[in-house]
């Protein structure tokens, strides 16, 4: 800390990249060359950076193709226009590269969180999650993001000698929030402090996305209407913007031009609410962000109050709007008796799910098994299980 008041580095650092392509990093960032810790140790590779090696496992996983067919919110894909988990976690990715560039933040690094971040999701989003947590209350627990760390340490095969990709420990603390702490059965990166910088903007990018993707696609499925919009502070006056463009420009393109203009916005906002902290505070190590009380990488006080309001205003008009609930009640089912059916008649299981009953329990390896389930693949083996007159076909 002291060298930096003499230094005018930090605030150099704080003040952004502007267009700068050169890209070095701040003094806060993490470098893989002096972190990069995994379980299994590895030669370093002559080209490719620790965290880079991290994206591509990330990017080549199964789990991660399995997204294209997971739910973000509509349960049913009633066109092929709107966001599945790959598309958000693609479009959380893109806004994390923006911001963590600017800051001076390892890029490939955050890139990497932001990727995996929703690795551990269920089929039919939180509706999934709420039934899994609900029936291993009493077998250790369940939450997706735990759940990601099962498939990044223990799911994937990809190699002879042990389970899962092998990641960095600043990835995998990347994927973990407060509050997740059922057991794994491989040592965790400690999270008692704040996440690292790269990890906060992953975060913050995560929801950014799906705020504004989540506000686009209501408004394109007309469950939301920019009418609705207008008492919502920053969003209100863009939608008035928008409107004010009577006729001259298809629908479709003033929505765009609102949502583009929104997350520009927030991004704008995240960035130097970010900067001010760091300068003000003068955080000169990785460090320093992860000894502060709070998180460094947020929005301002006014963007804050926005952003509430605009995920309130997402909870009660839209996910919980009775169109999105009935899908979700309907989920909800599907997976709770596919859960049920494979506890009471194993039989219908693949032989290697049935063959980690033994070390995992029972339950952990049939929620491990469900989890993976993409929507698609839960609607038919609903199907397949229960007959023609399954569940899965009312969804
Ligand atoms: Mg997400």
């Amino acid at each position: 800390m002291s060298e930096s008041k003499k230094s005018p580095s930090a605030k150099e650092q704080g003040r952004g990249r502007g267009l700068d392509e050169s890209q070095p990093l701040a003094t806060f960032a993490l470098r893989s060359a002096t972190s990069g810790h995994r379980l299994h140790p590895e030669e370093p590779h002559p080209y490719r950076t620790a965290f880079q090696r991290d994206r591509g496992r990330i990017v080549h996983s199964t789990a991660f193709r399995r997204l294209q067919y997971k739910t973000q919110v509509f349960v049913h894909l009633e066109a092929d226009h709107y966001r599945n988990r790959l598309t958000h976690t693609l479009e959380g990715a893109q806004i994390t590269r923006i911001i963590a560039r600017q800051l001076g933040l390892n890029q490939d690094l955050a890139e990497s969180v932001a990727l995996a971040h929703d690795l551990g999701h269920t089929p039919f989003g939180h509706a999934g999650e709420r039934v899994l947590a609900e029936a291993m209350l009493d077998h250790g627990g369940f939450d997706h993001n735990r759940q990601g760390l099962r498939v990044v340490d223990l799911l994937e095969r990809r190699h002879p000698d042990y389970l899962g990709l092998n990641l960095c420990d600043e990835t995998r603390e990347g994927m973990l929030k407060h509050g997740s702490n059922w057991a794994h059965p491989v040592p965790i990166p400690d999270v008692s402090g704040q996440r690292s910088g790269e990890a906060q903007v992953a975060d913050a990018s995560d929801e950014i996305a799906y705020l504004n993707h989540d506000l686009d696609d209501a408004l394109r499925a007309g469950i939301l209407t920019l009418e609705m919009l207008i008492e919502l502070p920053i969003l209100g006056d863009l939608a008035q913007q928008a409107q004010g463009h009577h006729g001259e420009i298809p629908e479709e393109v003033r929505r765009t031009r609102m949502i583009s203009e929104m997350i520009d916005i927030l991004v704008t906002d995240l960035i130097a609410a970010t900067r001010d902290r760091i300068v003000a505070e003068e955080l000169d190590s990785p460090e320093a962000i992860r000894a502060r009380t709070g998180k460094v990488v947020g929005f301002s006080p006014r963007v804050e109050r926005a952003r509430r309001e605009i995920k309130s205003f997402l909870f009660e008009r839209f996910y919980n709007h009775p169109k999105v609930a009935l899908r979700t009640q309907e989920a909800e089912k599907v997976v709770k008796s596919l859960f049920d059916q494979f506890l009471a008649a194993p039989d219908h299981l693949p032989e290697g799910v049935r063959a980690r009953f033994d070390e995992t329990g029972r339950e952990r390896a049939i929620a491990d098994y469900v989890a993976g389930m993409t929507d698609r693949f839960a609607i038919s083996e609903q199907t397949r299980l229960f007959g023609a007159e399954g569940l899965g076909n009312s969804l």
